[in-house]
């Protein structure tokens, strides 16, 4: 595509987005009133397609392993770490232990590697944890920063909070939970509370435990910054951290890692995720040959940015879809 691309949404999407075009020679101009506060604000930023399968979401599985193999060279591009080590699964009671290994089945089956762990070898590869029963490690997940990632790209792309006169010759919406119309109704909010902890001594790892029936995930920064999360609810209302929310988070947190007793709260955040309806992102075209989708990422936005720079410009230059991704799936020909 010739002419001027305007992207709009600064947030981890749209902000991977105009890097890519801007590497690959397009004019681009990015729209945002509100850089870097959306939902990539909050994110914990596991790279984790693993440790995050859902049943019914292997074709998410596949476009984050692609991405996953594009992390390593994006990050060392940026010059943000990137944390590898994978995710240690863990389970607190024997009804924990249950879901524990349904979900190492799930992973199995979906052909990724997985090591089965013994209480004493949970503990040894993680001395911190308290009372469990067993485990697992998900070796090949990494995590990164996402607000480092969004800081990084902000600092190489300037940013305008209106559009600015000149028409584009096409226009990538990238705007996470709240999609302009018509394509506002193609993405559902799903809200996600998460907290900020600092401690003296963080866990090595990515945990995911499930504690008493509630699941949880714990992810350590270089920083000393450890993110719990989170919750899940799909709600009309603004994103506000809940009490019930943010105790659900502490309480199973503390029960994983007594230690985190001591850790500094810094901060509570919620964010609205923006989920679709089969759970899969909108990348590519719409009906109108003018505008372009980057969005619907749901609880992978940072795990796929990488891959969705790639299929975006792809699409732009050459007209390349994917099937799996094609916004098209979801709009009917009255939607433009
Ligand atoms: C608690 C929580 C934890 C998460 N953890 C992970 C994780 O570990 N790994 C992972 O991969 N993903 C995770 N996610 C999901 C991830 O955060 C999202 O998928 C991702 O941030 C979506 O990025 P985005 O750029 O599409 O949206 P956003 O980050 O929401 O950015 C959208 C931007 O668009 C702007 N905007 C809105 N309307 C307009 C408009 N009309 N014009 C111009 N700009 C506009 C907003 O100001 C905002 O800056 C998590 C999400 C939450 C809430």
């Amino acid at each position: 595509m010739a002419g001027l691309i305007r992207v709009l949404g600064a947030g981890i999407v749209g902000l991977a987005v105009a890097d890519e075009l801007l590497r690959r020679g397009h004019e681009v101009e990015v729209v945002d009133p509100a850089p870097g506060t959306g939902a990539s604000r909050a994110a914990a930023g596991m790279l984790a397609p693993a440790g995050e399968l859902w049943h019914g979401e292997e074709r998410v599985l596949t476009l984050g392993r692609r991405s996953t193999e594009l992390w390593p060279a994006y990050a060392a591009r940026l010059g943000v770490p990137l944390r590898s080590g994978g995710t240690l699964l863990a389970a607190v009671d024997h009804g924990d232990l249950q879901l524990l290994d349904r979900q190492v089945a799930l992973v199995r089956a979906a052909g990724e590697r997985v090591v089965e762990l013994g209480r004493r070898e949970l503990l040894s590869e993680e001395p911190r944890l308290g009372r469990v029963l067993g485990g697992a490690l998900l070796p090949v997940d990494h995590s990164v920063d996402p607000r480092a990632v969004v800081a990084a790209l902000l600092a190489r792309i300037p940013v305008c909070a209106a559009p600015g006169s000149r028409p584009p010759a096409g226009t990538v919406i990238a705007t996470g939970a709240t999609l302009p119309p018509p394509y506002a109704r193609l993405v559902r909010r799903v809200r996600g509370e998460i907290l900020r902890l600092r401690t003296a001594d963080p866990p090595q790892r990515t945990l995911r435990a499930w504690v008493h029936g509630q699941q949880v995930y714990v992810v350590p920064r270089a920083s000393g910054e450890v993110v719990v999360g989170a919750t899940q609810e799909e709600h009309p209302g603004r994103p506000v951290v809940t009490v019930e929310g943010a105790w659900r988070l502490l309480d199973s947190a503390r029960r994983l890692l007594p230690g985190l007793d001591r850790a500094e709260l810094v901060e509570a955040i919620a964010r609205d995720r923006p989920g679709t309806l089969d759970n899969l992102p909108l990348i590519g075209p719409t009906h109108d040959p003018a505008v372009t989708l980057a969005a619907g990422h749901f609880r992978h936005g940072v795990l796929l940015a990488p891959l969705t720079a790639q299929l975006v410009a792809d699409h732009l230059e050459h007209g390349h879809v994917d099937p799996a991704v094609d916004p098209r799936r979801l709009l009917t020909q009255g939607d433009t």
